[in-house]
This record gives structure tokens, C-alpha cells and sequence, in this order.
């Protein structure tokens, strides 16, 4: 799939936000959105009026951005990440048992018409960064966290319809549209508020899609040594434990609950840590993030760290600071080596897409 249009990538983008009394758009830092400056309340840049800033304002990042042309979309290089290793074949289908939880809630007909819907649901694409950024998201909000996820780059079909214009996920129905609710066209564009907000993602029918060439991730990169991050990592870890030691031993309700609950079941108490553990373990976080994710954004890193806390937590029976260590480091490269993952993915074989049946 060489020829394919490709965007410069970067976790360091700030956002914009729309003002509801002007229409207008004011810049918004991303540290500053993190951090719910103002408690989360900022002054329009055009009017002064005030913005509650949040997903529901918030605005295209770049109002030249080269996805506002039909004929950019249909040449450049998109994306998306999935659990399935054969998307977009094996997506949206709904188990067929009559037993599960769905289809005790509805009649037949009701099933059959919330199948069609789920089954038909459009294919969704995105920025690199909307990509990575949505299986961040789904590891630590979808219980994927310890699932095999594959990154996919786009070829979409010569000559693609595109609806005019764009619309806005805050107000027109997008990320729940239907292959049929498409139209006569192939695709759609929207705005994409919650993975790299501010970006132009498409919606599209199965059929738009010529090609896609697939990498498991993470990818096995050379990557740097972890051994001096993983000694930093043991001092601290090194503190907590000396903390432990000298806790008093009398419990906290909290505790004291969780020790009854574990005396019940039979299973081993593990005491919750101190505010002063928690600190140390937050600097452990902080530690990680500055050294495997220097030039992403507050956003961003906090996302990963949430992500790959899911899959820590997901390992059985348990996962310890070196193999903790090396699995951030593996997957930080798709956020602060995106072109390490960009040439894993075009050296990889181009499937085309056979004809699809609905
Ligand atoms: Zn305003």
C-alpha cells in the first residue's frame, strides 16, 4: 500500500473548545484539561463569555485539517485497533444463544431487529492517534485489559463517496450509525470527541474498505534497556515496604472490613496502602510516564498508565515490576515511536478485502 497519503503523528496536541454563547472557538491546553483548572471553567477567547469545558465542546483541533477533503480521505492511510485478528470480517456479531442476558430482556422480533442494528453497526476509522487512543480506552474501560490487540492500516476504495461536510459525535448521530443509515454514501465524516478529541474519524460501510495491512501489538521493538528504570522503580518500591513495616497494626474501618470479607472466603488480606504509599505509588506512575512517554500529553499518559494498570490486573496470578516495566515499554513505542510501528506496518502483507455478504 505504497502511495498512501501519511500524517505527521504526535500525543502532544492541545484542544479546542466551542463557546456557546459566540460560536467561537478558544484554545484550551491539554494540562490544563487534565487538571480541571478553574474547576474546569475557562473565558471564551472571542467573548469572555464563560466555557465549561469538556467532551460535549469540544472543537475541530485544525480547521485545515487535510481530512476535510474528499479527495485526501480517499488517498491517505487510516486506522483502527481491534481484539480481532480479522477485522473487519469477524466484527459485530451477536451471540446467537437465545439464553444470554440480551435476549431474555426482549421479545423475538425486538432481538432480531437489535441484532440487525448491532450486526450492521458501520466501520469506524481513525487518526493513528484516535487508533491508539481507542484501545487505550477500551483496555481499562472494557475489561480488555489483558487482551491481544492489532493495529490496521486503511486502503480505502478509488472513487469513494463521502457525505459533504462533517458531523459534530456531540450532536448528529455517528458512532452509532448503521451501515443502511449511511445512505448513498460510503462514508461519513465526524468529529471525533473522545479518542484524540478534535480529529476527524470516518464512518464507513464494510465496502469502502479495499485493503488493510495488520501488526499485533505490542510490537517487539529493540527497545531501550528498562534495568535503570526498574532500579529507580525498586527504591520506591523499596519505601513502601519499609513503610509497611512500621504501620501501626490497628485497622481502618475500610480495612477492617476487607479483612473480614478475606477471613470469609478464605482468601489472603492484602491492606490497602497508606496516603504516604500512595504518593510514593503515584511517583511510580509519574516515573514511567516521563521516561517512556516524554512528549505525550497529561491525557495521554494518564490513559496509558489507567490502561496498562488493566492489564497488570488482568495477568494471573501476578505480574512483578520488571515484566510491569518491560510491557509499558513495549507498548509506550506506539506512542512515543509511532513510526517504528508505521514501518512494522507496511513491511506486513496486504490483504485485500473479498466481497462482503451482509
Ligand atoms: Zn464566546
Amino acid at each position: 500500500m505504497d502511495g498512501l497519503l501519511e500524517r505527521t503523528v504526535s500525543f502532544a496536541y492541545d484542544y479546542k473548545v466551542t463557546c456557546r454563547s459566540c460560536t467561537g472557538t478558544s484554545p484550551l491546553a491539554s494540562s490544563d484539561y487534565h487538571h480541571e483548572i478553574n474547576e474546569a471553567h475557562m473565558d471564551c477567547a472571542h467573548c469572555g463569555a464563560d466555557v465549561h469545558f469538556g467532551p460535549a465542546v469540544f472543537a475541530l483541533r485544525d480547521a485545515e485539517d487535510p481530512a476535510l477533503d474528499d479527495q485526501w480521505v480517499g488517498r491517505a492511510a487510516w486506522y483502527h485497533t481491534s481484539t480481532d485478528g480479522d477485522w473487519p470480517y469477524g466484527t459485530h456479531t451477536m451471540p446467537t444463544e437465545t439464553k444470554s442476558p440480551i435476549a431474555r430482556l426482549l421479545s423475538p422480533d425486538g432481538l432480531k431487529r437489535a441484532r440487525e442494528r448491532y450486526e450492521n453497526q458501520a466501520l469506524h476509522l481513525g487518526t493513528y492517534e484516535a487508533a491508539i487512543e481507542s484501545m487505550l480506552r477500551r483496555m481499562h474501560n472494557q475489561a480488555d485489559g489483558g487482551s491481544q490487540f492489532y493495529i490496521y492500516r486503511v486502503r480505502l476504495r478509488e472513487g469513494l463517496s463521502v457525505e459533504a461536510g462533517w458531523r459534530d459525535e456531540n450532536h448528529a448521530e455517528a458512532a452509532q450509525i448503521t451501515q443502511q443509515e449511511l445512505g448513498a454514501v460510503e462514508a461519513i465524516r465526524y468529529l471525533n470527541v473522545h479518542e484524540s478529541p478534535g480529529s476527524i474519524s470516518l464512518a464507513v460501510r464494510r465496502g469502502a474498505i479495499d485493503a488493510t495491512q495488520r501488526v499485533a501489538l505490542p510490537v517487539a521493538a529493540p527497545g531501550q534497556s528498562t534495568r535503570d528504570l526498574l532500579t529507580e522503580v525498586a527504591l520506591l518500591r523499596a519505601q513502601i515496604d519499609e513503610m509497611e513495616v512500621h504501620r501501626p497494626a490497628a485497622l481502618d474501618l475500610i480495612d477492617q472490613l476487607g479483612a473480614e470479607g478475606a477471613a470469609r472466603r478464605g482468601t489472603a488480606f492484602v491492606r490497602s496502602p497508606s496516603p504516604e504509599q500512595y504518593a510514593l505509588l503515584d511517583g511510580i506512575d509519574a516515573l514511567l510516564e516521563d521516561r517512556l512517554l516524554p512528549d505525550a500529553s497529561c491525557p495521554v499518559k494518564s490513559a496509558f498508565t489507567r490502561a496498562l494498570g488493566a492489564w497488570r490486573h488482568a495477568q494471573y496470578p501476578y505480574v512483578d515490576d520488571a515484566a510491569y516495566i518491560q510491557r509499558f515499554a513495549a507498548l509506550a513505542a506506539t506512542v512515543h515511536d509511532p513510526d517504528a510501528i508505521l514501518r512494522a506496518l507496511v513491511s506486513k502483507p496486504i490483504q485485500e478485502l473479498r466481497p462482503w455478504q451482509p
